[in-house]
This record gives C-alpha cells, structure tokens and sequence, in this order.
C-alpha cells in the first residue's frame, strides 16, 4: 500500500503522541515495558497499513501491548487519524520504520507475537529478500520473539503464502496450524480481526490462507 505521498504527513507523525518517533526508538530496546507502564504482552504488526486490524486488536485485548509498524508517512497518517478517535486506548503506540530495523528497535525475547498481514508480494526472485515471510525476515523475527512467540501470517496471495511455508521449513520454524481458507475453517477463525485488505479481497471471492509459526529457541547468529 504506497498512498500518494501527503503533505505535512510527516510533521503530524513528528507531533503524534501515539507515535515513538524515529529519534527515541531505539532507546526503547529492551524497554518496552517503559512505554506502555506496565508489564503486559507486546504484540505487534508489521506493515500494519492503515492500521485497522491492530487498533481493533488494541481494543478487544486491553491485556496485551500492541505496536503497529509501517514504513510510509501517508499510510501511517490514516492509523493516527483513526488512533486520535480512541484517546482512552493505552495500549497502542505506532512506529514509522523499515521492518529491517526490528532488531536495533525490540530486544531478545521482547516480544510475544508477530502479525503479517497481506505483506507486499514482490513477486520479482531478485527481490525475495524483501518478502516479509522470508527467511531473512524470520531470523529478524526470531531475534526478537519469545521462546513460546509466534508468528501468524495471513495473505489471500497462494504464491507468497507457499513461499511462506517453504521458507518456514528451510529456516527451521514449526507450523502450528495452518489453513488455504480461514473463513471456512471454525477453528482458527475464532476471534479473527479483519484487516482492510482482508475485507477487500475476501469481499472478491478470494480464500484468504493463515499460517502460525513458532521457533525453538536457540541464540541466534550473528
Ligand atoms: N496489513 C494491512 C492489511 O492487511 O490491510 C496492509 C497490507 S499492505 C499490502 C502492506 C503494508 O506493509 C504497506 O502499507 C507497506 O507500506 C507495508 N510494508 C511493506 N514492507 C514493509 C517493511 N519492510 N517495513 C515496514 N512496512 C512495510
């Protein structure tokens, strides 16, 4: 999702309460919990978009810390305008970054859950580094995740979503459940959030696919 670029997007991200800003956000390695004030769960979602999914999250799992993650201003600026609606939600904070930079940004075993939602195809082999499933993306996952952490992906795209899999397999990650269409899977369709491509594409016919993924936990390497 690539809006035209927005003017003065960036100065409204610079002056958002709800946002950690660019300069502050690698201090907070390690010290989430600082942020949020408290010790619970911290969830995030990486590409969030214009953020539906996890502030819908945010709000029906007030136990748990959510961070929404985005690379571009005019995307981001959408969650904050839905984000300024909800001044008494706690538990969500947003970051402008590259998903690259996890790493510098979350400490080891800072974080308990990963969402990828409807991640960009780029369908190119040259450039399947940049797939948010890939398994350079998994190390970075991997560096950051819990022990028990889990990654859940969902896509309509049949191609990515057997990319996937495929690089789960090669990386050494486990499929805790997977399915070719959640919404006509009960079990793994219980208390499922929609996202807006979700909505989209589900709307067209499309057999949205769900994967969840887990790592034992060895150091990784450097
Ligand atoms: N997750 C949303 C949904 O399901 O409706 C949005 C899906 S959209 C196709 C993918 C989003 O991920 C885009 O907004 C894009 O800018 C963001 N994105 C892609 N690669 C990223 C990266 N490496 N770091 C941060 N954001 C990224």
């Amino acid at each position: 999702m690539r809006l035209r670029n927005i003017p003065g997007s960036r100065e409204a991200i610079a002056a958002s309460e709800y946002v950690v800003q660019e300069e502050d956000m690698r201090k907070k390695r390690g010290n989430w919990r600082e942020v949020f004030g408290n010790d619970q769960p911290l969830y995030i979602e990486v590409g969030m978009g214009k953020g539906r999914f996890i502030t819908e999250l945010a709000q029906t799992c007030p136990e748990r810390n959510f961070v929404g993650i985005e690379k571009y201003s005019s995307v981001l600026l959408r969650a904050l305008e839905k984000r300024a609606q909800l001044p008494d939600l706690k538990n969500l904070y947003f970051l402008r970054m590259e998903a690259e930079d996890l790493p510098e940004v979350f400490g080891e075993n800072e974080v308990d859950g990963i969402y990828l939602n409807f991640s960009d195809p780029w369908p190119k082999d040259r450039h399947a580094k940049r797939r948010l499933p890939s398994k350079e993306f998994l190390a970075r996952y991997h560096q950051i995740l819990k022990p028990q952490g889990r990654v859940e992906f969902k896509t309509d795209n049949r191609a990515l979503f057997d990319f996937a899999l495929e690089q789960a397999k090669e990386a050494g990650w486990s499929i805790d459940a997977f399915t070719y269409d959640l919404h006509h899977t009960p079990e793994m369709m219980e208390g499922n959030v929609m996202t807006e491509y979700e909505e989209r594409f589900s709307a067209r016919g499309n057999p949205i696919h769900k994967v969840i993924l887990h790592r034992e936990f060895t150091i990784p390497d450097r």
